[in-house]
C-alpha cells in the first residue's frame, strides 16, 4: 500500500547546541518516540565548522550563514535519524517554522524558543535532503535495523 512504502521513511534530526544546553534533549527525543516514530541512530558530538558548511551548503552565501555554523560548532549536539510513515514532513511540523516566533504553540520551536538563531532543532527539509544529511552525519553501519513493537500497532 502506499501508507507501507512510506513507513520506510526516515529523516535526519538534530538537536543544537543551544537545546543540549538546556536540557532539552530528552523531550525532543520524547516527543518523536510517542508519536509512534523510531530511532535508527545517534550520538552526541562537537562537530567541525567544515562539516556544518557542508551540512548547510544551501545556505552558503546567506548573511547568517558564517555565524550559524560557528553557533552549531561551538558545542556538542545531538544528530539523529528517526523513520515512520512521513516522517520528514511530519518532523518539520513538530519542529515548527524557523522563526520561533510564527510558530505554533505545540510544537517544539513555539513551545520553548523566541529567536530565529536560537532555535533549538533542526528537520531535514525533504526526502532528498534527508538522504545526504544521513550520508553525511553517519556511517551506513551506525543504521540500526531492527524491529519495535510500535511496527505491531501503528502499521
Ligand atoms: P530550517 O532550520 O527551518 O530548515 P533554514 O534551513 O532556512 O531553516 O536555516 C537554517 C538555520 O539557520 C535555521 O534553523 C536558523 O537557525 C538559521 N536561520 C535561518 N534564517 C535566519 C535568519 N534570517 N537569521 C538568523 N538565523 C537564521
Ligand atoms: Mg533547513
Amino acid at each position: 500500500s502506499r501508507a507501507m512504502s512510506k513507513s520506510g521513511e526516515r529523516t535526519f534530526l538534530a538537536v543544537k547546541p543551544d537545546g543540549v544546553q538546556r536540557g532539552l534533549v530528552g523531550d525532543i527525543i520524547s516527543r518523536f518516540e510517542k508519536r509512534g516514530y523510531k530511532l535508527v541512530a545517534l550520538k552526541l558530538q562537537q562537530v567541525s565548522e567544515d562539516h556544518l558548511r557542508k551540512h548547510y551548503a544551501d545556505l552558503k552565501g546567506k548573511p547568517f550563514f558564517e555565524g550559524l555554523v560557528k553557533f552549531m560548532a561551538s558545542g556538542p549536539l545531538v544528530a539523529m535519524v528517526w523513520e515512520g510513515l512521513d516522517v520528514v514532513k511530519q518532523g518539520r511540523a513538530m519542529l515548527g517554522e524557523t522563526n520561533p516566533l510564527a510558530s505554533k504553540p505545540g510544537s517544539i520551536r513555539g513551545d520553548y524558543s523566541i529567536d530565529m538563531g536560537r532555535n533549538i532543532c533542526h528537520g531535514s527539509d525533504s526526502v532528498e535532503s534527508a538522504k545526504k544529511e544521513i550520508e553525511l552525519w553517519f556511517d551506513a553501519k551506525d543504521l540500526c535495523d531492527y524491529k519495535k513493537a510500535n511496527d505491531v500497532w501503528v502499521y
